[in-house]
């Protein structure tokens, strides 16, 4: 509807409103839908002069929250887009879903969104480890959405043959080092299924220079893996996979997605606040 201006002197000032919009009654005006006074008190502008701004009324408030709610929710859905990047299903995941929301690593998980940010200040971040079809994936997942929900930071989760694939995407060297500078420095990397890449030593310098300028840059990642907790935790004779592992010890805390008692686990790291932080005994 087109508007329909309409002017009124209010104390000897005149004051305009869109009639289509708003009404007068006794000197003020109101606006028609719910029906707050729009025209506020007269403010003395330069010299004599007194000026009447119109005011935004409840309508307004309305419209301007919703307004802001759609952006964060777009910004919500942007973030998580470029998260997942082609494995869009994984968006979908969420703890909500989760059958046995009382298993400790689901706490643990939750914890870890609960208390990220302090978390994050000492660079704690997790190793899902357990057979596979135990769900490493789908825990990460929705530590990913929540994530992004809660805070409005930038996360990324991938495995090693997407990152490659990633990369080897970019034709120019500045796009392959922009992409490799964001996942170094990206609030949180989701580094999903490690062990799966071929082990070759252009792979495994790629892993190591990933995960060691996080460590570095005290940024958190979280590695979901296949690979027996017992061998990362012992030390290999590779050298190439034992430096990637000894930063992994330093930086992620055991949870064995399997429903077994990793209170045990956490306990012996003798990391009392990370402890509290993640299992929630304060
Ligand atoms: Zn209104």
């Amino acid at each position: 509807m087109e508007d329909k201006i309409k002017i009124i002197e209010i104390d000897g000032v005149g004051f305009s409103f869109n009639a289509n919009r708003a009404h007068e009654r006794d000197g003020h005006v109101y606006c028609r839908q719910c029906g707050e006074q729009i025209d506020s008190e007269p403010l003395a502008c330069l010299g004599s002069k007194k000026i009447i701004f119109s005011r935004n009324c409840r309508c307004d408030r309305e419209t301007e929250a919703k307004r802001k709610e759609e952006e964060i929710a777009n910004h919500i859905r942007r973030l998580k887009e470029e998260c997942f990047a082609t494995s869009r299903n994984l968006i979908s995941y969420s703890f909500e879903k989760i059958i046995e929301p009382e298993r400790q690593e689901v706490i643990i998980a939750k914890n870890f969104v609960k208390n990220f940010k302090e978390l994050a200040k000492n660079n704690n971040g997790l190793i899902f480890h357990g057979n596979v079809g135990t769900g490493k994936t789908y825990l990460a997942a929705c530590i990913a959405n929540k994530i992004i929900e809660e805070y409005q930071i930038r996360v990324k989760m991938r495995n090693i043959p997407q990152i490659i694939n990633d990369i080897e995407k970019r034709g120019f060297d500045i796009d392959k080092n922009e992409y490799y500078r964001l996942l170094c420095s990206v609030p949180l990397l989701i580094l999903d299924d490690f062990g799966i890449e071929r082990n070759t030593e252009y792979i495994n310098e790629m892993v190591y220079q990933i995960i060691n300028t996080r460590y570095e840059a005290k940024k958190p990642t979280i590695i979901s893996t296949n690979i027996p907790l017992g061998v990362i935790m012992s030390g290999s004779n590779d050298i190439d996979k034992e430096r990637i592992y000894s930063r992994i010890r330093e930086m992620c805390i055991p949870v064995k997605i399997a429903g077994e008692d990793i209170r045990r686990e956490i306990g012996k790291l003798k990391l009392n606040k990370t402890r509290e932080l993640l299992l929630g005994e304060r």
